[in-house]
């Protein structure tokens, strides 16, 4: 790249960081600004305006922090990442925060992004409701269950083309049940997808062998494969660790979210070998497992 091109790029970063950083300072004395009414007492006609003229802050920035700051008066574990990171690093907190969870969340505010901190969120809210009761399945992402009611059965609505409902129908017949016959297909596609696995490959090569990849991405129909998330797949993530043993083993790589790889890495899955769809998220990692060194170290290299 062109020396000045690279030149103007550097002064550009380094002043966005800069800048970012005064803005953090200015929101953190919002709360006294408002005790001591100072945009009054300085001729401004309201705490925005001289939120605005002052700082560049919008009326948006300026009521997230206020509310925020409110919320985490006393803890000052939380407040503390507030000062390293900035008040939106621990936005995603703020309905599970509280004074007796506040030094253990914030840690997890500090190493993770703000994406995989709000999935970690959705699934410590999930994890209580399954705890509040246990008989509730998997939930789906966008369904909402309702609280304390335990489902076993669930009726959804499905947009299929005639074609498809004719064959259904067909299969079901006059006596069967929708249920038998969903698990059937079910079952068939697994026992297509162990016919066609491919043979594990050792080897020196990090590169997953296209038809290992083929046959993964097809398992997980190209959907992060972790509980009931319903994104894209982003990452193929061996969970034994290339770098502990290397081997390409189709049963052994998984299809996952940047925000879900990112939350087996800071080694919050409690036993990755069982399937995805029923991993649960610990509270703390395990440092004794080898794998989170491995982690710890794929973490520094990102940075
Ligand atoms: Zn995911």
């Amino acid at each position: 790249m062109e020396k000045s091109v690279q030149n103007l790029h550097f002064r550009f970063q380094m002043y966005g960081r800069n800048a970012r950083e005064w803005t953090r300072k200015c929101a953190l004395l919002l709360p006294e600004i408002v005790r001591e009414r100072v945009w009054e007492k300085k001729g401004f006609d309201s705490l925005y305006t001289y939120a605005r003229v002052l700082a560049g802050m919008g009326r948006e920035a300026v009521n997230d922090a206020l509310r925020i700051l409110g919320k985490v008066e006393g803890m000052s574990a939380i407040r503390q990442v507030i000062e390293e990171k900035g008040i939106n690093s621990v936005k995603p907190l703020m309905t599970i925060l509280n004074e007796t969870n506040q030094e253990f969340l914030a840690e997890k505010a500090r190493v993770m992004s703000k994406n995989t901190l709000e999935m970690y969120v959705r699934e410590w809210k999930s994890n209580a409701d399954v705890a509040a009761c246990s008989d509730l399945p998997r939930t789906l992402e966008n369904v909402e269950f309702p609280e304390q009611q335990a489902i076993v059965k669930m009726t959804i609505t499905l947009d299929l083309d005639l074609e498809v409902v004719r064959k259904l129908e067909k299969l079901k017949g006059k006596d069967g049940d929708w249920n038998t016959l969903m698990m059937e297909l079910l079952e068939l596609r697994e026992k297509i997808l162990a016919q066609e696995k491919p043979e594990e490959k050792v080897t020196e090569s990090r590169h997953i062998p296209a038809a290992i990849e083929r046959y993964v991405i097809d398992r997980a129909r190209g959907v992060c494969e972790f509980r009931a998330c319903a994104k894209k797949y982003e990452i193929l993530h061996h969970i034994q660790r290339f770098a502990l043993e290397r081997v390409h083993d189709p049963s052994r790589i998984v299809a996952l979210c940047k925000p879900h790889e990112r939350m087996v890495h800071l080694g919050l899955i409690e036993d990755e070998k069982i399937r995805p769809m029923e991993w649960k998220i610990m509270e703390e990692a395990d440092e004794s497992d080898p794998k989170y060194q491995v982690d710890r170290m794929v973490q520094r290299y990102r940075g």
